[in-house]
């Protein structure tokens, strides 16, 4: 017998963000300070709309999401914890912002994870809204994306 299907709905908010890093280890230029003009694609999903027929208004996910991206990635560096020198050059520049020191390499995959699993739940908590899938855009031609898996 044939599974009845179920309709999900998601909502993805574009948020933008000036940064830069490096990543560790890398064995080409990526292993430069550089930096890139970051779009983060944050989706959320839902079994059932509000009210209004919504999963969550739009400015939700820009506010508090996109709140945070701004307050601690926009406008900084990030470097891995690891990254010691790196964090020692930084510290010795004065600027508005601190580096954000990362608990990972700053790779597009690792802070799409860090924006699902950690940001995410912490700035929508109460809500009843969840976050389940990050892409980041590097580049117009490259991004990385974390989601959750269903099962
Ligand atoms: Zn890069």
């Amino acid at each position: 017998m044939m599974q009845a299907s179920k309709t999900v709905f998601k909502c993805v908010r574009k948020v933008h963000f000036s940064a830069g890093h490096r990543v560790l280890g890398h064995e080409s230029r990526c292993a430069s300070p550089h930096g890139h003009n970051y779009y983060a694609h944050i989706s959320a999903e839902a079994l059932d709309l509000d009210s209004l027929g919504r999963v969550v208004d739009f400015s939700v996910i820009k506010e508090k999401v996109g709140g945070w991206v701004d307050e601690f990635w926009d406008h900084s560096f990030l470097v891995y914890e690891k990254d010691v020198h790196l964090i020692n050059a930084l510290l010795m520049v004065p600027a508005p912002k601190k580096p954000f020191v990362c608990p990972f390499n700053p790779t597009a995959e690792n802070m799409a994870r860090y924006l699902l699993e950690t940001v995410s739940p912490k700035v929508l908590a109460g809500l009843g809204v969840a976050v389940t899938k990050v892409v980041i855009h590097e580049t117009d031609n490259c991004y990385a994306e974390a989601s959750l898996c269903r099962s």
